[in-house]
């Protein structure tokens, strides 16, 4: 273990709902844990209000009875195949209204719970387990869901508490947080460049109908790829995470999969934005994208090691992107977290 080049360092990925891991920033957790990384994934809510939205799962009893149980199963799977650790924060989905979240959301669900209260089990999270580099959503959330922007408010409130030795000194000993990224591998600008890339190939772009939603999207927020993790042969294990979350997946639907596959060829990366940065180091250029290749670039370990400015990732083989394709997992997902829309 101890020769993995990045034991000793840790990765804590928060997100809003169970699958949301495996659709954001997946194969970059499976390529950090791959290298001797420790990686927990922390869902915020139970996934409580989430739609049956695989056909073949209609009729099964326990995804009709149970719900929230077989989501817990379906994530242990996933975060089995990515080879992450996993922990629930324990808050309630605050499903998705059509309108004003203030006050068509459930009463106590996450999105209602303030900012202050709801952080408490997540700074306990990160006081022990001391992560270099914690990943959230940008304050949009990445997506238009009450809680994927309440998942970025609280994970920012989180780990600035958790550095604060005065902060609830009951939920253990101050941690410093050295990075903290944005996931921003749906961004519009890379569904943008896959089109485009389809079209010069000579090929039908699943995306033609979607343009205008993607450039819309980029109109409101001005994402900022700062780091671009080249994690393409970790595309079939994100694949297969993907599909552990059956009830959120329809197999056989189509323009996910066209997509997926696309992204394997024209785009074996992950992209982040990166929010905080205390590693001392001279700053990136804001607004500037692709400047990383590595979420722990110039990041100290507990005993004072540094990593190289530059990053350790070693470079995917070339390989990559006919390896999905082999195992025939075409993953397709009808739900939220993986839309480009
Ligand atoms: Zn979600």
């Amino acid at each position: 273990m101890t020769s993995l080049p990045y034991h000793g360092l840790r990765l804590l990925a928060v997100h809003a709902h169970p699958d949301d891991e495996s659709s954001k920033g997946a194969a970059t957790s499976a390529k950090y844990a791959s290298l001797g990384a420790r990686v927990l994934i922390a869902t915020m809510t139970g996934g409580e209000a989430g739609d049956i939205l695989n056909p073949a799962l209609l009729q099964s009893p326990k995804a009709s009875r149970d719900i929230a149980g077989l989501r817990r199963e379906e994530m242990a799977a996933a975060a089995s195949a990515l080879g992450a650790e996993h922990v629930w924060v324990g808050h309630v989905d605050s499903g998705l209204p059509d309108g004003d979240f203030d006050n068509q959301t459930p009463p106590g669900c996450f999105y209602r719970v303030p900012d202050e209260v709801a952080m408490l089990p997540l700074v306990h999270i990160i006081r022990t387990f001391r992560p270099q580099v914690v990943t959230t959503y940008d304050e949009l959330g990445g997506y238009p869901h009450p809680d994927h922007i309440k998942n970025h408010a609280v994970t920012m409130a989180a780990v600035a508490a958790a550095a604060d030795p005065a902060a609830h000194p009951e939920l253990g000993e101050a941690w410093q947080v050295q990075k903290v990224y944005y996931n921003q591998d749906l961004s519009a600008k890379k569904w943008i460049t896959i089109h485009e890339k389809m079209l010069e190939a000579g090929l039908e772009s699943p995306f033609a109908d979607h343009l205008e939603d993607f450039k819309k999207r980029d109109n409101q927020r001005n994402n900022w790829l700062s780091t671009r993790i080249d994690c393409g042969e970790f595309f079939p294990s994100r694949d297969r995470a993907l599909l552990s979350h059956a009830t959120q997946i329809d197999p056989e639907g189509g323009f996910f999969s066209a997509s997926r596959k696309a992204a394997r060829t024209y785009w074996p990366t992950e992209e982040f934005e990166l929010a905080t940065d205390l590693t001392g180091r001279e700053p990136l250029t804001p607004g500037v994208d692709f400047q990383e290749d590595d979420l722990f670039a110039s990041v100290t370990f507990d005993d004072g090691r540094r990593v190289p400015a530059e990053g350790m990732l070693p470079k995917s083989p070339e390989t990559e992107t006919e390896a999905g394709a082999e195992t025939g997992a075409e993953a397709t997902m009808s739900t939220e977290s993986d839309s480009p829309a």
